[in-house]
């Protein structure tokens, strides 16, 4: 069965400027904007400019520039909000939730990018 993308999911619609968001970084093929309900001190959702279910939709049907743009856009984002290893901080969690096992809330991928606090263990 493929991967059935609704257009009217809230991600599509910020993507297509109908709601605001805080973005963070920016390029041709993702946007990285702040969680709405922020869950550490840092909280950043990156997504695909293209239209992608979920992590596997991406994995399998992106292309290889989409798929640079949108990790290069998570490097961006760790640099930026300072928890990338490479600039000596103390790291971040990225996960992404798939399907309803997974319990996703919005149907198009996207990662999430949380840092500044330490994190408990991966238990939920
Ligand atoms: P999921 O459970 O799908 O992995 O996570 C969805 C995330 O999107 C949640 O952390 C939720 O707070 C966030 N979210 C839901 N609606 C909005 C919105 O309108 N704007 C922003 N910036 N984040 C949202």
């Amino acid at each position: 069965m493929a991967f059935e993308y609704d257009d009217s999911n809230i991600f599509a619609r910020i993507l297509r400027g109908e709601i605001p968001n805080d973005t963070v970084a920016e390029n041709d093929h993702a946007l990285a904007f702040r969680d709405i309900a922020p869950k550490s001190p840092t909280h950043v959702l990156v997504i695909p400019k293209g239209k992608y279910v979920s992590f596997d939709d991406f994995a399998a049907n992106a292309s290889a520039d989409e798929i640079t743009g949108f990790m290069r856009l998570c490097a961006e984002v760790c640099a930026k909000e300072g928890v990338g290893l490479d600039q000596g901080n103390q790291g971040f969690r990225a996960i992404t939730n798939a399907g309803s096992h997974g319990v996703q809330e919005v149907p198009h991928f996207h990662l999430h990018i949380m840092g500044g606090r330490m994190m408990g263990p991966m238990v939920i």
